[in-house]
């Protein structure tokens, strides 16, 4: 059985004043010990943060696929390793959209990650025009067949759905939508790993909040959520803590 994993990801915001907020989400996850709390903050921040509440796992939201060399301005797994980051996000629509980076670089990133024996959220999803055009199943199945390593288990990898229009909008897919995107995934996932890919969670990522979250990880296949805006606080993202549990 899957335990429900509660991933926030602060993206590029946050300050020292803000690691304040973790502790409010430290202890709503020690409240709910059968549920895995994770954020994933800026790597400024990481060192000061794992410090700061050692018993949640903090994460990064990005590393180069290379493990060291001249890559000016870039990040290493073992970089953020050492900081205290104990899993990392990778394929992330924004990192899609912003740097251009394809299901091939989360590819070779979760494959880096995972050497440095650090946990990855592998991340999918369509756009609006893919959705629009029927088409959010077989973008789903395409990134999942091009980002996901030959050796994924649920022991160390977390696929996230997270559709781009839902991101940030306050609009969320229906609940029967977010179920069936969620079984072509584990469908595909079998397809390629067996029954290895049983033991993925896979967690559902955009406009979570208080009040849609026991809803959505209600449903079927939604093994958690990956959540951005409501995550940067105690007050927002407890209420999504206490709902997975
Ligand atoms: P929001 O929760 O702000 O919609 O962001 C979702 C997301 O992109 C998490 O990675």
């Amino acid at each position: 059985v899957r335990r429900k994993l509660v991933a926030g990801n602060w993206k590029m915001n946050g300050d020292r004043a803000s690691l304040a907020e973790l502790d409010g989400i430290a202890a709503a996850a020690a409240a709910h010990p059968g549920v895995d709390v994770a954020v994933a903050v800026p790597f400024t921040l990481i060192e000061r943060a794992a410090e700061r509440v050692p018993a949640l796992a903090i994460g990064a939201q990005d590393v180069h696929e290379a493990d060291k060399g001249a890559h000016t301005g870039c990040v290493s797994a073992a970089q953020v390793k050492e900081a205290g980051a104990r899993f990392v996000i990778v394929g992330h629509s924004e990192r899609r959209g912003d740097q251009g980076e394809t299901s091939h670089d989360a590819w070779a990133k979760s494959a880096a990650a995972h050497r440095q024996g650090l946990d990855v959220i592998l991340c999918c999803g369509e756009t609006e025009a893919e959705r629009d055009a029927g088409r959010a199943e077989r973008i789903v199945q395409a990134q999942v067949e091009k980002s996901l390593p030959d050796d994924a288990d649920g022991s160390w990898l977390t696929l996230a759905y997270e559709p781009r229009w839902a991101i940030g909008t306050g609009r969320t897919p229906t609940l029967d939508e977010i179920s069936a995107i969620h079984a072509i995934a584990r469908a595909k996932m079998r397809h390629m790993i067996g029954e290895k890919a049983d033991g993925i969670r896979i967690l559902y990522g955009g406009s979570v909040t208080g009040e849609n979250a026991a809803a959505i990880l209600a449903v079927e296949n939604v093994d958690g959520a990956l959540v951005g805006g409501a995550s940067l606080t105690a007050a927002k993202f407890v209420p999504i803590i206490d709902g997975a549990a």
